[in-house]
């Protein structure tokens, strides 16, 4: 009994053994936990009031067949701190449990179900947001081909605007897209550190460099300071560093107000962190990379929710000059990857600063 005991103490499941008079004769540690208290020798219903789960124990003492089910703790008071999601399984045992010494024992099981219930969650929603995302513009496109179609048929410059707006909506879906394919990818290999060094000031410079001519067609200037004449190295993958810094630098410019400018400061600071394995924090070398924008700003209180999947502080602004919304998301996931970290400071009229933050690569 002893034996059995310790190992089910061990369990992140739930177990309550009942004999059958309802009485409660084991509850394992996880048990006690949950509920707060060892509720041995009382009556289960001293510890569960949920009609969801007494009714389905209450089948399970009259025709002696195991039954599961889903319960969610908002519907009930299975435990007074609760708000969770639990796979419930009670079941007969007509032997001898080792455990309880008596015969005809029903066992309850509970399994937290909570985390896997809120990826199912977060799944569906992305899918109804992709989904949003992808049918605006494909509406417009089927709409105006009906247009082109019918009453437009002869009507050359009304086919022409058309076309023009098909195309830039087919643009739009290629990039939610060619997006959506980015986040997958980092998403699924998040958990591989990069072990290349890369040069920050090179990748900084390219992407400038890269962004040049878009910034021309805003009056933009883009300068790129820094007094690190060693270079700024950092353990990378240098492509997806590359999207990061360009896709903070094509939002400065974006959002940015025509003749402005765009400063980029590179530097190492000296900062508490816990990029190490063992989440002790202690001073290190960082680099930091500021973009600093003169656009209209961001209100404060947008600004923890920026990276978030479709979330845009003005969504029609947005898709007007080609943003899909998932920029920041993008530069969220590789930063994780990099074990780097994203500063967002902004306010209203007075432009923005996007600062990426990534530990030094080890002098080898
Ligand atoms: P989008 O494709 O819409 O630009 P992002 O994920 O790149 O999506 O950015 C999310 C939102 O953050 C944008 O829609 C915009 O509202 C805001 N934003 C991002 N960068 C800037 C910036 N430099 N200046 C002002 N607003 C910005």
């Amino acid at each position: 009994m002893e034996n059995i005991s310790f190992i089910l103490n061990k369990l992140e499941d739930a177990i309550i053994v009942l004999d059958s008079d309802q009485k409660i004769v084991f509850q394992n540690s996880h048990s006690i936990d949950l509920f707060e208290n060892n509720y041995t020798g009382q009556n289960i219903t001293n510890l569960i009031r949920s009609p969801i789960v007494l009714e389905a124990l209450e089948n399970v003492y009259k025709n002696k067949e195991t039954e599961i089910i889903e319960y969610n703790s908002e519907y009930g008071s299975l435990s007074p701190r609760s708000t969770n999601f639990y796979n419930v399984e009670i079941s007969y045992e007509k032997n001898h449990l080792q455990l309880t010494n008596t015969r005809d024992n029903y066992v309850i099981l509970m399994k937290n179900i909570t985390p896997l219930k809120n990826i199912e969650r977060v799944r569906s929603s992305f899918i109804a947001n992709v989904s949003h995302e992808l049918k605006t513009p494909l509406a417009t496109i089927m709409g105006f081909l009906e247009t082109i179609r019918g009453p437009a048929k002869d009507d050359q410059k009304s086919m022409s605007k058309f076309l023009g707006i098909m195309d830039k909506e087919t643009i739009r879906m290629k990039r939610l897209i060619d997006d959506l394919i980015v986040v997958s990818k980092i998403e699924s290999d998040e958990h591989i550190h990069p072990t290349k060094k890369v040069n920050l000031l090179k990748t900084i410079d390219n992407v400038a460099e890269s962004l040049k001519e878009y910034a021309l067609t805003k009056n933009i200037k883009i300068r790129v300071n820094h007094q690190l004449s060693e270079g700024l190295f950092v353990l990378g993958n240098e492509d997806e560093l590359v999207q990061v810094f360009t896709n903070i630098i094509d939002n400065s410019i974006k959002y940015g107000k025509l003749n402005s400018s765009i400063d980029i400061l590179a530097e190492k600071i000296k900062k508490q962190t816990d990029y190490s394995d063992n989440k002790k924090l202690f001073p290190q070398l960082v680099s930091k990379i500021s973009v600093k924008d003169e656009s209209e700003g961001i209100h404060p209180k947008h600004l923890a929710r920026l990276t978030e999947r479709f979330y845009r502080v003005d969504a029609a602004r947005s898709k007007e000059i080609g943003g899909t919304g998932l920029g920041l998301t993008i530069v969220k996931h590789i930063l994780n990857k990099h074990r780097g970290h994203l500063d967002i400071k902004s306010e209203i009229n007075q432009g923005s600063t996007f600062s990426v933050e990534l530990p030094i690569a080890p002098i080898s």
